[in-house]
C-alpha cells in the first residue's frame, strides 16, 4: 500500500507533482533573470485565474490570514464602517482583523448553513453609508456559498468596496472579477490553487486602488502597507528587479508551475469540473441518506462538502476509519456545530477517481462504524451523475 495518503480536506489540497518539483528545485536569488520572468509572468496569469481585466495583483509570502489582513489594513481607516456578512468561522476571523484597525463593524449574522438574506443586506447599505462591504465567498467551515455577483451589485450601487474572501474558492469555484465587478479579491495558494502554504494572493481593482491612495492616515501595519509591495509587483511585471521582503522564491516556482496548469485546463472547464465533483460527492451523500450543513442545495458550494455525521458516528471513530483506506478528511470546524459534522474537499487536482476512492473510504468507515449503507450505494449515485452530466453535454 502507498504511504501517501491523499489530501481530500479544505486545505491544504494534493499537489500535483510537476509543483512540488518546481518547489524542490534548487533556490534561486530573487534578483536571477529567471525568477524574475517567474515572478512576473504569474502575476499576468493571476489575472487570468481571477477573470481580470485591471486588477491590480499581489503576492505576498504568508497564509491566507495574511491576504486578510493586508487587505484590512489597507482600506480600513479608524472609524470606517465596514458590513460584514457573517457566515461562520472565516467571518468571525475576518471581523476581529476588521475591528483591529478601528473599522466599526456591523454584522448580519447568517442561520448556520445559509447566507444572509440579499433584502437584509439591502435594507443595512439604506439605513446607513459603509466604506466596505465584506463576505466569504465559500464558508469552508460550513460549505456555504455566497452568491458573490448578487452582493457585489448591491455594493456597488450603495457606493460600498466589496471585499471577497475567496480563499477556498478561486481558481475552482465560478468567480469573474471584472465581469462581477468584484472590488477586492483574496485567496492562499494551498487551496483551489494548488500550491503549498506560504503564500498570500489578493487582487485589487483600480477603484480600490484609487480608494486605498486617498487614505488620510499611515496603514497601520509595516509588513502588509501596499506603498511597500506595490512598486515590487509593479516592477516584476515590467520583469525589473526589485526588494521589498524576500519573496517565497521556491513557492513562487510552485505558483509559476500550477497557475500554468490551471489555465491549460481552462477557466470554463474548470469551473464545471468542480461542479460535477460536487455533484457527484453530495449524490453519495444523499444516496446515504446524510444531512449536509447546507440547508439548501443553493447554499451549498462546489470546493467542499460538509456532512451531518449519522447518529452514534463521530469524528473520531469516522475519520481514522477512512484515514485506514489512504484518504484523509476533515471533522468540523464552525464552533457551535463543530463535532456534529465532517467536510470533504474537492478542489484543486482533484480527480473524478480520486472522488471515487474517497467516497469508497467513507462508505466503508460509515459501515464499520455502525451506520448501514447498502454497499456501493454512495459509489453508484456518483457514477450515475458523472453519466448524466456526459450524456448532457454530448446531446
Ligand atoms: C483557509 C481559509 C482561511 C485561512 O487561511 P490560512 O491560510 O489558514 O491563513 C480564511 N478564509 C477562508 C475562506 C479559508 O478557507
Amino acid at each position: 500500500m502507498k504511504s501517501h495518503k491523499i489530501l481530500m480536506i479544505p486545505g491544504p489540497i494534493e499537489f500535483d507533482p510537476e509543483v512540488l518539483a518546481a518547489v524542490g528545485r534548487p533556490t534561486t536569488s530573487h534578483n536571477d533573470p529567471s525568477f524574475i520572468e517567474a515572478f512576473g509572468a504569474s502575476l499576468e496569469m493571476m489575472r487570468d485565474v481571477f477573470l481580470s481585466v485591471d486588477g491590480q495583483p499581489f503576492i505576498v509570502p504568508g497564509s491566507g490570514t495574511l491576504a486578510m489582513d493586508a487587505v484590512a489594513a489597507n482600506l480600513v481607516e479608524p472609524g470606517d464602517a465596514v458590513l460584514m456578512l457573517n457566515t461562520g468561522y472565516f467571518s468571525d476571523r475576518y471581523t476581529e482583523i476588521l475591528k483591529r484597525y478601528g473599522g466599526q463593524v456591523t454584522e448580519l449574522v447568517a442561520p448556520i448553513g445559509a447566507t444572509v438574506a440579499l433584502e437584509d443586506v439591502e435594507n443595512a447599505l439604506r439605513q446607513k453609508s459603509y466604506k466596505l462591504l465584506v463576505f466569504t465567498h465559500v464558508e469552508t467551515s460550513t460549505g456555504v456559498i455566497n452568491d458573490v455577483p448578487s452582493l457585489v451589485n448591491l455594493a456597488q450601487k450603495y457606493q460600498a468596496i466589496s471585499v471577497v474572501d475567496g480563499i477556498c474558492s478561486i481558481g475552482a469555484e465560478e468567480f469573474r472579477m471584472s465581469e462581477w465587478k468584484v472590488d477586492v479579491a483574496l485567496t492562499a495558494s494551498q487551496k483551489a490553487l494548488g500550491v503549498p502554504p506560504g503564500l498570500a494572493l489578493w487582487m485589487v481593482s483600480p477603484h480600490a486602488l484609487e480608494v486605498f491612495k486617498r487614505r488620510s492616515t499611515p496603514v497601520m501595519n509595516y509588513y502588509c502597507d501596499w506603498n511597500k509591495w506595490l512598486p515590487v509587483m509593479q516592477s516584476h511585471e515590467a520583469r525589473k528587479p526589485d526588494y521589498f521582503g524576500t519573496p517565497a522564491i521556491n513557492l513562487v516556482w510552485g505558483l509559476y508551475t500550477s497557475l500554468q496548469l490551471i489555465l491549460k485546463e481552462e477557466m470554463e472547464q474548470r469551473f464545471s469540473r468542480h461542479q460535477l465533483l460536487s455533484r457527484a460527492f453530495k449524490a453519495a451523500v444523499t444516496a446515504w441518506e446524510l444531512d449536509q450543513i447546507p440547508l439548501k442545495p443553493e447554499y451549498a458550494a462546489h470546493t467542499v462538502t460538509a456532512v451531518r455525521y449519522p447518529k452514534g458516528v463521530e469524528a473520531a471513530s469516522l475519520l481514522p476509519e477512512v484515514a485506514k483506506q489512504g484518504i484523509i478528511i476533515s471533522g468540523g470546524l464552525h464552533p457551535k456545530i463543530k463535532n456534529e459534522y465532517f467536510r470533504v474537499g474537492h478542489m484543486g487536482t482533484t480527480s473524478f477517481g480520486d472522488l471515487m476512492a474517497t467516497i469508497s473510504a467513507v462508505e466503508n468507515a460509515l459501515q464499520v462504524c455502525g451506520y448501514a449503507v447498502s454497499p456501493g450505494s454512495g459509489l453508484a449515485a456518483a457514477q450515475a451523475e458523472l453519466w448524466r452530466t456526459k450524456a448532457g453535454s454530448t446531446s
